[in-house]
């Protein structure tokens, strides 16, 4: 219905080298959709966004299936940087002056929900993903400092949230052994973990509950049939009351121009052999994950086997970078030149999607039929566990906190399928220029 555009095979697979993939157990087992199905309610896509759905639904009494295009976890949520953070892409002012004080508000304390909401998961089912406290945004530039300090008294003041710990530059580089970094913002309440670890082990919980997750199977289409929805994969059709669209960036033509709400950029993470416990901690005392105050970022953690696992450098073209080892290294070096010394045993990427405003869209199409929830804009850990939680209340008569993110206003990414790309990375290309000077 919606796929009258072919796609524009945004949607690639570097990720056979990932330290996250090393880091579990293979298992090749996987059920494939070969026959057709009634339901309540088709999920598509096997990421955070799909898994947490389903799982809302299951517990609530929906018969639900659940379809994804590959494995559970081959896209973002089993790719990413590990760093779980409340509070969205876009600062809390930023956002009122959008929204007004009161929709800002409410995104907050859904933010906060967020994570709770992962830490929850974690318990409930007995994940072990290896979760450690604390996330550094570490100051690149000078002025970081006071740009800390106003979000400090902002955050205090407007949220009575108090839990900021402000870094100088002596204090900066005794928890990041680099001169890179003027300043430091610690937030207690955030966390690193083992994303594909996390989702397996809450897939776990759904196939313990449901035997319709199918991998293998990519939805082709969606039909509207008198009251219901038909989703077609090639092998088998799943007839429901809803269907939901977790496919974040991998989304490409199956909701057509919904699409154009957001961009596809392709992000990249190495992993080094293992530093030990000591070297790693001579790096970053603490153990905290890091994320730099630049345009494009620096992004990086030890693993639960200390080795340093580096993300930063993106690409916007559709064509995946097959080998980002020396994009990604070249950065790394630059903050820690000591770990040329050591080996990189893994290179991956992964693709992620961004709006213009950096805020997650939400949203319903065939008359609140079917519900997508993506555009988490790299900050999609914990959104993206809350948008299942929230699309099951909005499927049992609840919208209200599904609204709160469905009534932000998006831009649509204008030049179609050809200039879309050109036009947004010479954007970038700016903001690039602007992180170096
Ligand atoms: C390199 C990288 C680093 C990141 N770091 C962080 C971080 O540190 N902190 C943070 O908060 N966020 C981070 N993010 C973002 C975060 O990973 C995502 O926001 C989040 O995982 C999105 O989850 P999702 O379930 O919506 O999408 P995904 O995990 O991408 O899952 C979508 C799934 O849909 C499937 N699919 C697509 N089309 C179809 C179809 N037609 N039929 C069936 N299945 C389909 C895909 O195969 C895929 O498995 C990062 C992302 C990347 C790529």
């Amino acid at each position: 219905m919606f796929n009258n555009k072919k796609n524009t095979f945004e949607q690639h697979d570097n990720e056979k080298k990932s330290y996250y993939k090393y880091s579990i157990e293979a298992n090749d087992e996987s059920i494939e959709l070969q026959s057709n199905l009634q339901v309540d309610v088709c999920v598509i896509g096997g990421g955070f966004t799909g898994v947490s759905a389903a799982l809302h639904l299951e517990k609530k009494g929906y018969k639900v299936a659940l379809l994804e295009a590959r494995k559970i976890g081959w896209g973002a949520s089993g790719r990413n940087g590990g760093q779980l953070t409340c509070g969205l892409r876009k600062d809390q002012s930023i956002i009122e002056n959008i929204l007004g004080f009161d929709h800002a508000k409410e995104l907050w304390n859904l933010s906060l929900e967020s994570v709770q909401e992962v830490l929850k998961n974690i318990k409930d089912y007995n994940i072990d993903c290896s979760i450690v406290n604390g996330v550094m945004s570490a100051g690149y530039f000078k002025e970081d400092y006071r740009y800390f300090s106003n979000l400090i008294e902002h955050s205090s003041k407007k949220y009575n949230f108090n839990e900021y710990k402000l870094f100088n530059l002596t204090e900066i580089k005794e928890e990041i052994n680099t001169n890179k970094y003027y300043s430091g913002l610690l937030n207690n309440i955030s966390y690193h973990l083992n994303p594909l670890k996390y989702l397996l082990g809450l897939s776990k919980k759904l196939k313990s509950l449901n035997k319709n997750i199918f991998e293998n199977s990519h939805a082709l289409d969606i039909e509207e049939f008198a009251d219901k929805l038909v989703v077609k994969t090639d092998k088998g059709k799943v007839t429901a009351n809803y269907v939901v669209c977790g496919c974040n960036g991998y989304l490409d033509a199956l909701l057509g121009k919904i699409r154009n709400k957001f961009m596809p950029i392709n992000n990249y993470i190495i992993a080094t052999e293992p530093l030990g416990q000591k070297k790693a901690e001579e790096i970053i005392r603490n153990n905290y994950a890091v994320c730099d105050t630049r345009f494009i970022i620096d992004y990086y953690r030890f693993s639960e086997d200390w080795r340093m696992l580096f993300g930063g450098g993106e690409t916007f073209t559709s064509n995946f970078l097959h080998d980002p080892i020396k994009i990604v290294s070249n950065r790394m070096y630059k903050i820690f030149p000591n770990l040329k010394e050591y080996n990189i045993d893994f290179a991956w990427g992964g693709t992620l999607a961004i709006t213009v405003n950096r805020l997650p869209h939400f949203g319903t199409l065939l008359n609140d039929k079917l519900i997508f929830c993506h555009g988490y804009s790299g900050h999609g850990i914990g959104l993206s566990n809350l948008a299942g939680k929230l699309i099951s209340e909005k499927i049992s008569g609840n919208p209200e906190r599904f609204n709160f993110f469905r009534d932000i206003n998006h831009l649509t990414i204008f030049g179609g399928d050809f200039l879309r790309r050109p036009i947004y990375a010479a954007a970038i290309g700016y903001y690039k220029i602007r992180d170096i000077i």
